[in-house]
């Protein structure tokens, strides 16, 4: 399998999903039907007139394909990434340098691995400016699929939580969640709704590992219990952003069932622990 940060050519990319195709910047192919491979950066992007970009917070912006007029999320490429169920495996490419290519004898390009991303919304949004102005183009947003929020830091404001009503505050995301549609929401919403849900799962939580049922170990700079928000099921998963979904967990629990031998049987356990903690929490 690839390595993140590793490079590799173009052909070990496309025999991994079994797929011939050419230029295109998003590939396929019957050998891997739950994945598609994306790669940013090189010329497709550049010829296109736009270029996708990673967020400090460890996301990406990818635009979809479609070098003039309106991009269309019903193009079969597209629509891979638009249905939002497949795993996305993303490189950046870069063309080899004059001393590698001269070393290697011919100038293929490398795709590095950045890792595996779900989409978690699009959009399409007018360019007001550049080589696409006029154009609407497709934006997937892409996120670690892995350890989705661990990377992602939103600041809670926790001077305020105690005033929260749990309950209230359950089913205000239970609500939300029901009349989201998949590709629907906006960059802006999912911020305020993944701090709904980690402020959530801190109140269930009352300090207390959801896991070990330990107390956290620290408190943080504001005197706060120090737990981590785990979602145990990705992204790609149905029911990403609900209350069933997420667990307040101690460090050492949260990289357990991240990286752990046991990451299976912690679903399962910590599925039946979440539901008996919902129920008491009413
Ligand atoms: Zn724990």
């Amino acid at each position: 399998l690839f390595r993140v940060n590793q490079e590799y050519y173009r052909d070990v990319l496309l025999s991994f999903v079994g797929s011939n195709q050419g230029q295109s910047g998003i590939i396929w192919g019957n050998a891997k039907p739950d994945c598609v491979i994306v790669t940013s950066g090189g010329r497709h992007g550049k010829n296109a007139g736009y270029s996708n970009i990673r967020q400090n917070d460890g996301t990406w912006l990818y635009i979809g394909q479609g070098s003039s007029g309106d991009q269309d999320p019903t193009l079969h490429s597209n629509s891979l990434l638009a249905s939002v169920q497949r795993d996305v495996l993303l490189f950046s490419t870069r063309e080899p340098n004059s001393a590698e290519a001269k070393s290697n004898g011919h100038h293929k390009k490398l795709y590095k691995f950045e890792g595996i991303f779900n989409v978690l919304s699009w959009d399409l949004k007018l360019e007001n400016e550049g080589a696409r102005k006029g154009d609407k183009l497709l934006i997937f947003h892409l996120v670690p699929a892995n350890n989705i929020y661990d990377n992602y830091e939103v600041e809670i404001p926790e001077e305020k939580i105690e005033t929260i009503d749990i309950n209230k505050l359950y089913n205000k995301i239970k609500n939300d969640n029901r009349d989201r549609s998949k590709k629907g929401i906006s960059f802006q919403e999912y911020v305020k709704r993944s701090l709904d849900v980690k402020i959530y799962a801190l109140l269930r939580a009352k300090g207390i590992c959801e896991l070990c049922e330990s107390p956290a170990p620290f408190t943080n700079s504001k005197g706060k219990p120090f737990l981590e928000v785990h979602h145990i099921f990705r992204l790609a998963d149905d029911g990403f952003d609900e209350p069933e979904n997420v667990a307040a967990l101690c460090p050492n629990c949260h990289k357990e069932a991240h990286f752990g031998t046991k990451n299976e049987s912690i679903k399962e356990i910590l599925v039946t622990k979440i539901y008996h903690s919902i129920l008491l929490s009413k």
